[in-house]
């Protein structure tokens, strides 16, 4: 990935790396070939080497779109019940393997809801078995 993006029109003059306030610029010439380099870390996008440019190759916009790179994709898990994103497969992994046990695939509200509903289960199965106990005295 690069900001700094020069068309075929350049033809290597190297006004730019001589201009640059802030030696953002630089090349190298080795086995037949001339290599325009940029440094993104030093450079203050103050344009000078867009401006210089006797072939208009340096295509400046590209400093200045604000774009969003995608850096990585990684794959999603979603809750069984409403399909709200979770975690990452990669993380569920990570997750997982430091509790020792798989992860359910709920969200914080299904989770509850599931518990809620397990425990009345619960206490209903309970208060059917007292009733059967009381029933045989
Ligand atoms: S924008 Fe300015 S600092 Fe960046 S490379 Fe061009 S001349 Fe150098
Ligand atoms: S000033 Fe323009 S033509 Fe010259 S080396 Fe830089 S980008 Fe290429």
């Amino acid at each position: 990935m690069s900001y700094f993006v020069v068309s075929d029109n350049c033809n290597g003059c190297l006004s730019c790396v001589e201009n640059c306030p802030a030696n953002a610029l630089s090349y190298e010439d080795a086995d037949g070939k001339r290599t325009i380099l940029h440094n993104m870390a030093r450079c203050v996008r103050c344009a000078n080497c867009w401006r210089v440019c006797p072939q208009e190759a340096i295509q400046f916009q590209h400093f200045l779109e604000n774009r969003w790179d995608a850096v990585i994709q990684l794959g999603l898990v979603y809750c069984s019940v409403c399909g709200e994103p979770l975690y990452t497969a990669a993380q569920e992994k990570t997750l997982s393997g430091n509790m020792g046990r798989p992860l359910e695939h709920l969200c914080p509200k299904h989770k509850s809801a599931d518990f809620a509903a397990r425990q009345a289960l619960f206490l209903k199965k309970k208060q059917s078995n007292r009733e059967t106990q009381h029933d045989r005295r």
